[in-house]
């Protein structure tokens, strides 16, 4: 078949290269300068900075796991990664997830967590049932001195809204519950481990993260077209055209409100649903630093108070990759989120760079590089009308010929190693439709 996908980040590079290995003539149509969207990296000088904040290699899948680290070379283009994560809390850095961390807090926060936590546990034992908010869900499941001691800061801080008006539907199965006994011991000074699927991690020995997407498209067999903002996308009895030209399949990965004025045949109340679908936006912060000694071993930490400045996580990325800074320099990569319009000036600059300076982070006499890069479509806005709205655009796409997927293609929380194993699915999905010549539902949800 002739196959045009739209948006060339790993979603629809990875898409490609898989349909190009069956012999389909894939055109990948991509607005921006380059294949990568938020795997993007870049240079200045001899430091390499990822464009989209902190990004690792990481899985539950082994096997999309293991297709993104042989895009890098396999082992050899990869450094294997330790994950080490804290929280910087007032005066300590205290391990995350923050349950297995506890014992690390002041004796009276310690009490006000555990106390807050079996209290919880008591009541969702007696059958207190899961709440609609996610602020509410903090306290159902994690009890009132976690929840004021690092969750709701931290929350507000990433999610610059009143939580209550986030759904708590989002979390489930995002979070997993940490176990009493763990807990336990970590209050009682003795370590325990949380989120064991992430304590090792790769990442790509050169050029950042963005070699996932160059490695697959170099070699891929598929072309990809780049500085095309695609403006005309419509059926046309059992073909498609997209700005004129004729393809047997279009599948979309750009992000739905930017592609949805191109779509001619998308119905109004789906043209009004894909509108509400508000991104929460956020400016990385590339920094790079003079040392006089090794950086500490750490892979990221969080930041949830505000005298820490605007951001809420900071990657010590030359840790990542020996590669990625220079010798005798370090870099870290600051996330700040926004919802709206933000353009970052000298003041506000300032504002983030004292901010790391008073937790501790950095000092400002070293910093030799400080650039930012602004992504607007960065996380999923869950308000509580977002199920039931992408689920009608969804189902629309579904029905309607067209293939839409990404992590703003379809509004799906995922990762890039969840992007492949999406496109591995698409990927069956469209040799299904090869095989039997007519367009199908998919089977994937
Ligand atoms: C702060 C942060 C941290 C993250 N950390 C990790 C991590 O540690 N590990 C991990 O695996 N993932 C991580 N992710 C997620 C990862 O970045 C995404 O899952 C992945 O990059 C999404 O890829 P995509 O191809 O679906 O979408 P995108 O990368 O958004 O690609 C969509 C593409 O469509 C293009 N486009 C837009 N409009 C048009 C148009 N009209 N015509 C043609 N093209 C168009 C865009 O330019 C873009 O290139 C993180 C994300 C964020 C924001």
């Amino acid at each position: 078949m002739k196959i045009a996908i739209l948006g060339g980040g790993i979603s629809g590079t990875a898409l490609a290269h898989m349909l190009a290995k069956d012999g389909h003539r894939v055109t990948v149509l991509e607005a921006s300068s380059r294949p990568g969207g938020l795997c993007k990296s870049r240079r200045y000088g001899e430091f390499t900075f990822d464009e989209a904040g902190g990004h690792i290699l990481f899985s539950k899948d082994k096997q999309a796991l293991q297709w993104e680290i042989d895009r890098c070379g396999g082992e050899a283009g990869t450094v294997r990664v330790q994950r080490n994560t804290k929280i910087r809390w007032h005066d300590r850095f205290v391990p995350y997830p923050f349950e297995n961390g506890v014992g690390h807090l002041t004796p009276d926060a310690i009490l006000d967590c555990m106390k807050g936590y079996i209290e919880a546990l008591v009541e969702r034992r007696v059958g207190k049932p899961c709440p609609q908010t996610f602020r509410d869900w903090i306290d159902w499941r994690m009890g009132e001195g976690f929840a004021r001691h690092f969750m709701v800061p931290y929350n507000e801080k990433i999610w610059k809204c009143d939580l209550r008006s986030m759904a708590s539907s989002w979390v489930a199965g995002r979070v997993p519950e940490a176990p009493i006994e763990d807990v336990l011991r970590a209050a009682l000074g003795q370590t325990t481990e949380g989120y064991t699927h992430q304590s090792v991690f790769w990442f790509p020995k050169h050029g950042g993260f963005e070699t996932v997407v160059k490695g697959t498209v170099e070699g891929g067999g598929f072309d990809v077209q780049c500085g095309v903002r695609v403006k005309d996308v419509r059926k046309v009895g059992s073909k498609f055209t997209v700005d004129g030209e004729s393809f047997d399949l279009v599948v979309n990965t750009a992000p739905l409100p930017l592609i949805e004025r191109a779509i001619a045949d998308i119905p109004d109340a789906i043209r009004a649903d894909i509108r509400a679908l508000v991104p929460i936006s956020l400016i990385n912060v590339m920094i790079g630093v003079k040392l006089d000694e090794p950086l500490p071993p750490l892979s990221w930490i969080y930041l949830p108070f505000a005298d820490q400045g605007p951001t809420n996580r900071v990657t010590y990325y030359s840790n990542y990759s020996p590669h990625n800074a220079p010798q005798g320099h370090g870099s870290f990569l600051a996330e700040v989120t926004y919802r709206g319009h933000l353009v970052p000036d000298k003041a506000w600059m300032d504002n983030v760079l004292d901010g790391l300076q008073r937790a501790g982070i950095l000092r400002r006499d070293k910093v030799v590089l400080a650039e930012w890069c602004d992504n607007t479509f960065a996380y999923i806005d869950q308000d509580h009308e977002f199920a039931n709205r992408v689920g009608r655009v969804r189902k629309w796409f579904d029905e309607s010929g067209y293939i839409t997927f990404g992590r703003f293609g379809r509004y799906e929380y995922h990762n890039s190693d969840q992007c492949v194993g999406r496109a591995m699915e698409v990927h069956a999905h469209v040799r299904e439709i090869a095989k039997s010549g007519a367009p199908a539902r998919p089977t994937w949800r």
